[in-house]
């Protein structure tokens, strides 16, 4: 029998997460019977009380559209819309005409792909990419490659999952265009040293795409400390709704970039033969945006920022720590990816003799949502040479306590599974 922790925020964890919990009402339910312990923050964060009142608000009171009426209810709903973006843009250190809003990470890298790179990019032009890019950061890629003619390379990694910065030296040329690469590794957990890569990159000339929908949520960013040129993240992976995310782009390259949609809402002039563009980012925000979704996104920056990045790092950082002892006294467990020095609160494992689906569902009888699968790194699951991992992943409500029902309920997954 697995020993419970009797005192989890003593063991783990530097947030009172007792009272975190308790801003998040889907965290009181059960699952089977059980207490929920939600581990699945890498594919999507659980909602503070503080967010979901900001969409009922923001229906209850003063539902209008953005940028058209001079009522009260559309000038409120456009203040409260801009003053989203500035809050929005804070958090990574932007200012607000750097920021567009998008429906999430997905749609914010191709915008870069379809709305810069293709204006910028020449057949034989190279883009450098990573095995551990979630396919958002990587699709966009191959389909400009075939249709530009350029070249794709991929930076190589270590053995034990961190990008291999000497071999990416090697890699770069004066043909090198874009390093798009990502700043947390959904799978592995790697942070990227981003900054470093930036560096290289402007060496010769190159821009870097960087994927921030992991280490937004969960590290202090700086895009100008980064000095990335464009970044991309989503709110449901940061305490908001779905359906809304974000593009930071560095302001010369906004000015030169093409919509990807054109419509309402981004025009400055349009003639029955011709349109010209607004500034961004209504540029870039073509028909009615989500309103209610980005109010929230601003509400739930506010709520990590009354937290404080660095305190959700620090949290994630000891949990990981812990996760890692209690998950490698499990036999048969193999944990992918580099040391907890390295990594985010993201640990992928397969279980001997368990398939990854049947370890999350065995977790799910037990309460406690997992993930299994190739997480949209197909690339990266060939490179580990497995078709599927389990993924456990944290966030500043989880603790000690949590890490030991996962823990629990692999011993329970073994026991269903493998033969003594
Ligand atoms: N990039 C990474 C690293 C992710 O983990 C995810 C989501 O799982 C995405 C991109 C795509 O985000 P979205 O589905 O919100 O567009």
């Amino acid at each position: 029998m697995v020993e419970i922790n009797k005192n989890p925020g003593a063991i783990a964890g530097v947030l009172d997460t007792a009272r975190i919990k308790g801003d998040f009402p889907i965290l009181q339910r059960t699952v089977h019977g059980k207490p929920l312990v939600y581990l699945d923050n890498a594919a999507t964060s659980q909602t503070p009380t503080a967010v979901i009142r900001a969409l009922v608000d923001y229906y209850e009171r003063y539902n209008a559209n953005v940028h058209r009426g001079i009522h009260t209810l559309a000038e409120e709903a456009t203040a409260a819309y801009e003053a989203a973006r500035a809050k929005v843009a804070a958090l990574i250190g932007a200012s607000p005409d750097e920021l567009v809003f998008t429906r999430g990470t997905t749609e914010a890298l191709n915008l870069v792909a379809y709305g810069w790179a293709r204006q910028h990019l020449r057949p034989g032009d190279e883009v450098l990419v990573t095995p551990m890019e979630h396919h958002s950061n990587l699709v966009p890629w191959q389909r400009l490659a075939r249709e530009r003619g350029l070249r794709l390379r991929a930076i190589p990694l270590t053995e034990d999952g961190r990008l291999d910065l000497a071999a990416m030296d090697g890699l770069l040329t004066e043909r090198t265009r874009v390093i798009a690469v990502t700043h947390m590794s959904n799978v592995l957990g790697t942070v990227t040293p981003l900054a470093e890569i930036a560096r290289r990159a402007r060496e010769v000339g190159a821009v870097v795409v960087a994927d921030g929908a992991q280490s937004v949520p969960h590290l202090p960013v700086n895009v100008r400390a980064l000095g990335v040129d464009f970044l991309a993240f989503s709110a449901h992976k940061m305490l908001g709704p779905t359906g809304v995310g974000a593009l930071y782009a560095r302001r010369e390259w906004l000015e030169e970039m093409e919509p990807l949609l054109a419509g309402g809402g981004m025009i400055r002039r349009v003639t029955l033969e011709d349109a010209t563009w607004a500034d961004p980012p209504a540029r870039f925000e073509a028909g009615t945006p989500d309103i209610a979704g980005a109010i929230a996104f601003g509400v739930a920056a506010d709520y990590l920022r009354g937290i404080g990045l660095e305190a959700v790092a620090a949290h994630e950082r000891e949990l990981v720590r812990y996760a890692w002892e209690r998950l490698r006294e499990v036999p048969g467990l193999t944990i992918y990816g580099p040391g907890p020095e390295h990594r985010g609160g993201v640990i992928s494992f397969t279980l001997e003799g368990v398939h990854a689906h049947d370890v999350a569902q065995v977790a799910d009888g037990e309460g406690v949502a997992i993930r299994a699968g190739h997480h949209c790194a197909q690339p990266l699951h060939a490179h580990l040479g497995v078709p599927a991992t389990a993924r456990a992943s944290f966030y500043l409500y989880n603790d000690a306590g949590d890490v030991d029902r996962l823990v629990q309920a692999l011993y329970a997954a073994r026991k269903l599974f493998v033969r003594p």
